[in-house]
């Protein structure tokens, strides 16, 4: 019988039956991938610890007629104060809804799980604004994957020496103010926010979090983050909304 023994987070459950669970989980070596957890639900169950939600683990999967099933996981990370806390919960859930999207199955994706691993680790672990995180989320998976926007200079001519800086979503990328001719509808950014998306996009993964952002600046990126996924994803995720029910810091 084939097997596949692989480390992941789990992205996704759907009870199934009496008490099974089909857990869709986000894995190094074959991307995403679901597996069959039989009597997961019940409290004795050997996968009530390793196959909750964003609980980072090392699976093994049994690979049967039409889908796998869940043979054992051994939890490393739980992430337990993501599903304590609805608002780290519901950033936790959009950034889940991008990489269900954006993921296959069966298609290696170790840079994204482990930039997935490490923005968890910030908004499980950390005070860092949950916002924060999640823009940077964003912005790197959309480089990842190959959708970066173009941030080392003006995308039209080319100079480095932009004093001012425009930000163009039909150009994806900066525009410096003399080539705003060429997007009528590129929209001005601050050098905070200019600066952080470079960070974003170029630093090292080891820095890529390790920076503080004004609230002027996080409210650009957020703007600009909302509109880009919207174009390059097609597709508006809504699940962020639900926190304006809350006063969130
Ligand atoms: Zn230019």
């Amino acid at each position: 019988m084939s097997y596949v023994r692989t480390k992941g987070v789990v992205l996704k459950e759907v009870n199934t039956g009496e008490a099974d669970k089909i857990v869709t989980i986000l894995s190094r070596s074959h991307g995403k991938i679901s597996g069959f957890a039989k009597s997961a639900r019940r409290p004795k169950s050997r996968f009530v610890a390793g196959a909750q939600l964003f609980c980072y683990s090392e699976f093994v999967l049994f690979k049967g007629r039409d889908m796998y099933s869940l043979n054992s996981s051994d939890v490393i990370e739980p992430f337990y104060e993501i599903r304590n806390d609805v608002i780290k919960l519901t950033y936790a859930a959009h950034m889940v809804d991008i990489l269900d999207d954006v993921v296959q199955e069966g298609q290696p994706s170790p840079r994204v799980l482990q930039l997935f691993l490490n923005a968890l680790y910030m908004l499980a672990k950390t005070e860092k604004s949950p916002e924060l995180i999640t823009r940077i989320f964003e912005f790197r998976l959309l480089s990842i994957i190959g959708y970066a926007p173009f941030v080392k200079a003006c995308i039209s001519c080319g100079t480095q020496e932009m004093d001012s800086v425009l930000f163009s979503f039909s150009k994806c990328g900066f525009l410096c103010r003399a080539c705003k001719i060429n997007d009528v509808h590129a929209i001005d950014i601050s050098v905070g926010a200019y600066k952080t998306l470079r960070h974003i996009i170029s630093s090292n993964l080891k820095d890529l979090f390790n920076f503080e952002v004004s609230e002027q600046v996080l409210n650009e990126l957020s703007r600009i983050s909302k509109k880009y996924l919207k174009d390059r994803l097609e597709k508006d995720y809504k699940k962020l909304d639900f926190l304006k029910h809350f006063n969130t810091p």
